[in-house]
């Protein structure tokens, strides 16, 4: 295996790839049967991780972790480590394997299978509707929602369904960092499982419940602002953006000064 360039953003070590290559790696990882965990931290989560340590150290546990936002992309160029293929977003990562599941199979034969795990009652359903509509050969092992006890019995009859799936990939949707501390605790109970993926909010936009930003406001970098137009309570989380912006700059200049 070749070693992992790696692109320190303030204490989280992204990985440095292009989009076709993460997807590369993600279908490496199931053919190898290498357990994998893919976290895609915006600018807010890395600013989390600022102040919260322990959270960085979840986050820099996963075998593959890409840049979705553009705050943290403009982070990289600030710090003089641009990121190779820019932004690396969740929710495209996940559509690119379903165009590859299809033509998957194991060694014996058998297609590889995904559970979709998060949102509300009945998105994870809608969700993988959608997806079969436009990825036929995609092999679902089940679904179930979010919202459930993150810890105890629940979390627990949670493992037990998705061990007796069989799935091979499972989309973790709980919203970051809860989802990244649900697949850290419980990776290990989930021996059968190759791919986690902490995909945030992406459930609900293949469900075609949450809209995509238009192309127009992701080439400008402006998605973020859709989001608040669309989603205005995200407003506090989002003030975690412009702390991790100055946060950046002044530790370039305190970096340049030593
Ligand atoms: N969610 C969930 N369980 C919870 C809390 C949230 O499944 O206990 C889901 C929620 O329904 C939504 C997703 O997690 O589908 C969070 O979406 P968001 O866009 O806020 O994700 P983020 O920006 O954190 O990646």
């Amino acid at each position: 295996m070749t070693e992992r360039q790696r692109i320190n953003i303030r204490g989280v070590n992204f990985d440095a790839v292009t989009f076709d290559e993460a997807v590369g790696r993600l279908t490496d990882a199931l053919r190898t049967g290498v357990q994998t965990a893919l976290y895609t931290p915006n600018s807010e989560i890395v600013q989390a991780c600022v102040e919260d340590p322990s959270l960085a150290e979840i986050v820099n546990s996963a075998e593959l972790i890409t840049p979705d936002g553009i705050g943290v992309v403009k982070a990289g160029r600030i710090l003089g480590t641009p990121f190779p293929g820019g932004r690396v977003a969740g929710f495209d990562l996940g559509r690119a394997l379903f165009s590859k599941l299809g033509e998957m199979r194991k060694p014996d034969g058998t297609p590889y299978t995904v559970y979709f795990l998060g949102g509300k009652p009945g998105v994870a359903e809608a969700a993988q509707a959608k997806i079969l509509e436009e990825f036929p050969d995609v092999c679902f092992a089940g679904c179930g929602d979010g919202y459930f006890k993150k810890t105890g019995e629940e979390t627990e009859a949670v493992i037990r369904r998705v061990n007796e799936s069989g799935a091979d990939v499972l989309f973790v949707c709980l919203g970051a960092p809860t989802q990244e501390k649900w697949i850290w605790e419980n990776r290990a109970k989930l021996p059968g499982v190759t791919l986690f993926l902490g995909l945030g909010g992406s459930l609900d936009g293949y469900a075609g419940i949450v809209k995509r930003a238009p192309k127009i406001f992701i080439r400008l970098g402006l998605e973020w602002f859709y989001r608040l137009c669309k989603e205005p309570w995200r407003i506090k989380r989002m003030m975690k953006l412009p702390v991790f912006y100055f946060g950046t700059w002044k530790y370039k200049l305190t970096r340049m000064k030593n």
